[in-house]
């Protein structure tokens, strides 16, 4: 699950960030408004935006969030009454006020995902390979794959694309959030293993590699 994350303090941006990192998503961080549209160019499953930002106001950036209809957890201070009011109404999914707990956030942000009438699909399907999104977990033909959490990051953003390329660099970001690192032959290494895994569990679908560019996956059933 790829999650946008719009934060301009440090020091919250930084533990959210970290938080929502170890509970499974791939974090995209982003410490202005400019900086928040600009990431959505690739698509994300959850928005958290905090109203505060330094360039823009945070209502802005969430009617152009609208356009891309994704669930969006507002956060805003206790003496923004009235944004928070009008953020509602410009359509954000559900406020929080700050200071707020981490569970608390969190449990939130499951819940408007999980909101009836969004547009993700909680299963995503290719070939012979479902993927429960919220669960993180994939099998093939019903058997469960046992996934390490970036493997099934990969396979989600594998699955995504289905047989359209993706490019290699998204998939980086979408494993590892734009504040990580890693290296072609780190994303390789997790490649190899989930194909190694697929293949013990009989599937047909094989991960293609196309030099330089990306993968994409081929139904071979
Ligand atoms: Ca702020």
């Amino acid at each position: 699950m790829r999650l946008l994350l719009v934060e301009d303090h440090d020091g919250l941006g930084g533990q959210l960030s970290a938080h929502f990192q170890d509970s499974g998503m791939a974090v995209t961080w982003c410490r202005s408004g400019q900086a928040a549209l600009a990431a959505m160019a690739v698509p994300h499953d959850a928005v958290v935006l905090d109203l505060g930002l330094p360039d823009m106001d945070g209502l802005d950036v969430l009617s152009a969030l609208r356009d891309a209809s994704v669930p969006v957890l507002i956060l805003t201070a206790r003496d923004e009454v009235e944004s928070r009011i009008e953020g509602l109404d410009a359509g954000a999914d559900d406020y929080i006020l700050k200071p707020f707990s981490l569970p608390e956030l969190e449990a939130r942000l499951r819940a408007v995902m999980r909101r009836p009438g969004l547009r993700q699909a909680t299963l995503l399907r290719f070939g012979d390979i479902s993927f429960d999104k919220p669960r993180l977990s994939g099998s093939v033909n019903g058997k469960t794959l046992t996934l390490t959490r970036r493997e099934a990051l990969v396979l989600e953003a594998l699955l995504r694309s289905g047989a359209q390329v993706l490019v290699r660099d998204a998939l980086v970001d979408d494993v590892y959030g734009t504040d990580g690192d890693a290296s072609a032959n780190a994303m390789e290494a997790i490649i190899s293993r989930v194909r190694r895994k697929l293949a013990a569990l009989g599937s047909r679908v094989q991960i293609e590699a196309l030099r330089g560019i990306g993968y994409r996956l081929r139904d071979d059933g």
